[in-house]
């Protein structure tokens, strides 16, 4: 009894809470509504095969009224319950059901036990044992359709199974008694048997619920993870700063878009990268905070400029990418790049103050130019450089002469790799003048490259390459060696000014290599002058201030060449162990025109001569030129308008005995 009550408690609403029993009811219910109409069906047959014979035999209100009340009800349900098959019922609603088809039935069952007992009584002993038949049948049916409804169906057993065995027991009959312990007997053999039945669908269902459950969290696990994934590979593809996308993105875009171009009409592409000038003094003048701000205001100025149909990535540093995939002409692309190079220009207003920068682009267009994604972003990248050396603030597209040039820089790679050096190399001599006493003080070394199949290679272009390759170190060691054998043959008071590169201060082992050659050299160490360019040296001043050292040790002095084209901050100058200060070329061009420049070459004389440094005018061609710095004072003058760059020989005949520098200062008084 306590089982059944524990059963019947699984309908009631109260356990609605537990998932199982939620499941459990609306399994019972689907099933129970699904075999409903059947069961109905199969109720109507057994009555009428029960009153069919007999319907005359007993009063009409047993035989016609209450089997069409009960076949009315029967039908009415019957299709109550079809009608409800595919209706979306609540969890409530459905525990409701079951919990009143259980009271439904159990009163279904007393009235069709009175009315079999009425039946019964009138002792037609065929009748009585049809009767008999109807019931256990009737049972039987009821049972098998309602089987995972069991509360139901035992209660519905006890209903009609107990008063009608005590009943009929107590008849005294013994074909009754005998049918009616059978069927009690079958009928509990049967209830056991749907108990297991009841318990095999329990446990099926807590299983599909478990894996259900266990499919449902993977799905949440795997969606987590999906959305980490989106999250993880957004930040790795996003600027942090800018919020634009980064280097690997810009990349990947590159990537695809070339990529997806493999057997198919190509689509137009442009590259451009842009980087901007003047950044760096941002930094150091304002701070990062103040750098970083205007990374970000760049970002969207470009945003503002280029819309949303150009792809815009920062690249790192103050290095942005641009991907132009509406195909251009060559007038669009430079429209777009005067654009952005007008709208950097533009004053940015900071928290720190009002800054002002320019910036530099290079283009490339796909496939013409670059048909490769790497190609795309070297020739970009060639076109930004070339527009920095040459046309800063403005921006370059990548052209066939642009080609050229790296095809020749690519044969010169090859020639200084291959060729002999020792051999090709050589040294030409260019005099620097002391104009108070006009006296040859000393020449620059400058190197030459005479290769069989280049021809006479520019030491601009030929010293770069070797930087880039680092092979600078062995041709520096090469020329010094040269340029100091030929130099011994010099009078005594010369000096030799020797150009270093920064590499070679950077490189320890070429150090050395300096050192042990001046020592092995006939030519004395306090007569050699190396310089270097104020850039190389701001780069790593830390480095290149203890390689002068170490050259200032053997005695050599050193000079800074090229002053005033780079960034150069007076404080380095004061710092390093310099004996010289070379002031560049560009200065002197203008210096007859141009009022600014004078009073620039004459701050840098004063300077030089308050700091105890000798000062060299580099790149006088002009006599005017040469008047208008002896008004200024200065003393060392180097340029064509004495000598270009000489042949050891010449260089020798150029001093000669009575110094043929006297009848150009002469026409320069
Ligand atoms: P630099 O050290 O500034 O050398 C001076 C350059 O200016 C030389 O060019 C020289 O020929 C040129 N020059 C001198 N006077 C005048 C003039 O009145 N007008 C004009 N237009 N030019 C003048 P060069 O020989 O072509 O050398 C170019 C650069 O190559 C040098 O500039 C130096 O940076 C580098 N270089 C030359 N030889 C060496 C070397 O042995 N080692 C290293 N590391 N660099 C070298
Ligand atoms: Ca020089
Ligand atoms: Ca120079």
């Amino acid at each position: 009894m306590s089982l059944l009550l524990k059963y019947i408690s699984h309908f009631k609403i109260k356990d609605l809470g537990c998932e199982n029993q939620v499941t459990l009811n609306r399994e019972r219910h689907e099933v129970m509504t699904r075999q409903a109409p059947l069961m109905y069906a199969a109720f109507i047959i057994n009555m009428i095969a029960l009153l069919y014979p007999h319907w005359d035999n007993v009063p009409h209100i047993l035989s016609l009224l209450i089997p069409g009340i009960f076949v009315t009800v029967f039908i009415h349900h019957g299709f109550m319950e079809y009608n409800n098959i595919k209706r979306h019922k609540s969890d409530e609603q459905i525990a409701q059901k079951l919990y009143s088809s259980m009271w439904e039935s159990s009163a279904f069952a007393i009235a069709l036990l009175v009315w079999s007992y009425l039946l019964f009584s009138y002792e037609i002993p065929m009748l009585q044992i049809q009767i008999m038949i109807f019931l256990y049948m009737t049972l039987t049916v009821f049972a098998f359709f309602l089987m995972y409804v069991l509360p139901t169906v035992v209660l519905v057993s006890v209903i009609i199974l107990v008063p009608s065995t005590i009943y009929l027991v107590m008849t005294g009959d013994v074909v009754f008694s005998a049918l009616s312990l059978n069927t009690m007997f079958i009928a509990l053999t049967v209830i056991f048997l749907l108990f297991n039945q009841y318990e095999i669908l329990t446990n099926l269902i807590n299983q599909k619920l478990k894996l259900t459950r266990q499919k449902q969290s993977l799905v949440e696990q795997a969606t987590k993870l999906e959305i980490m994934n989106d999250q993880n590979l957004q930040l790795a593809n996003i600027d942090t700063l800018t919020a634009l996308p980064n280097r690997r993105s810009f990349f990947a875009q590159l990537e695809q878009l070339t990529s997806k171009n493999t057997g198919r009409p190509t689509q137009k592409l442009v590259v451009g990268l842009m980087d901007l000038d003047g950044f760096k003094r941002i930094n150091d003048v304002f701070g990062h905070p103040a750098g970083d701000a205007l990374l970000v205001k760049t970002s969207q100025r470009l945003q503002d400029i280029l819309g949303t149909d150009i792809n815009i990535s920062r690249l790192g540093g103050d290095e942005f990418g641009i991907i132009i995939t509406n195909s251009c002409q060559i007038d669009d692309i430079q429209n777009i790049g005067q654009s952005i190079c007008d709208a950097m220009r533009q004053v940015f207003h900071l928290k720190e103050g009002s800054v002002q920068i320019a910036a530099t682009i290079g283009f490339v267009e796909y496939p013409q130019m670059a048909p490769t994604s790497q190609l795309l972003f070297e020739r970009a990248d060639y076109a930004l450089c070339y527009s920095k050396q040459h046309s800063k603030g403005q921006a370059v597209i990548f052209s066939t002469e642009h080609e050229t040039i790296i095809r020749n820089i690519s044969n010169i790679e090859h020639q200084l790799r291959e060729t002999d050096l020792e051999q090709e190399l050589s040294i030409v001599f260019q005099p620097i003048i002391d104009v108070q006493t006009n006296k040859t003080s000393g020449f620059e070394a400058l190197a030459r490259w005479e290769n069989p199949t280049l021809g006479q290679v520019s030491p601009d272009v030929f010293i770069g390459a070797a930087e880039q390759m680092g092979i600078i170190g062995k041709l520096t060691i090469i020329l010094l060696r040269k340029a100091l054998k030929a130099a011994s043959q010099w009078p005594d008071d010369l000096y030799m000014s020797f150009n270093l590169s920064i590499y070679d201060l950077s490189s320890p082992q070429t150090v050395l290599g300096l050192i042990s050659i001046v020592e092995k050299s006939d030519f004395p160490s306090h007569r050699i002058v190396f310089e270097i360019t104020e850039t190389a040296v701001m780069n790593d001043f830390k480095q290149a201030n203890e390689a002068l050292n170490l050259l200032k040790l053997q005695g050599a002095q050193i000079a800074l060449d090229d002053f005033g084209t780079g960034y150069s901050s007076l404080s380095y100058v004061q710092r390093m162990p310099l004996d010289r200060l070379k002031i560049d070329r560009s200065f002197i061009t203008d210096i007859a025109s141009d009022k600014h420049t004078r009073n620039i070459v004459q701050t840098i004389i004063d300077l030089c001569n308050n700091l105890n440094l000798d000062c060299i005018i580099e790149g006088v061609e002009e006599p005017e030129q040469l008047s208008i710095l002896k008004q200024m004072g200065c003393r060392y003058v180097q340029g064509y308008y004495f000598s270009k760059p000489l042949h050891h020989e010449d260089a020798l005949k150029f001093l000669g005995p009575k110094q043929n520098i006297n009848n150009k200062s002469a026409a320069a008084k």
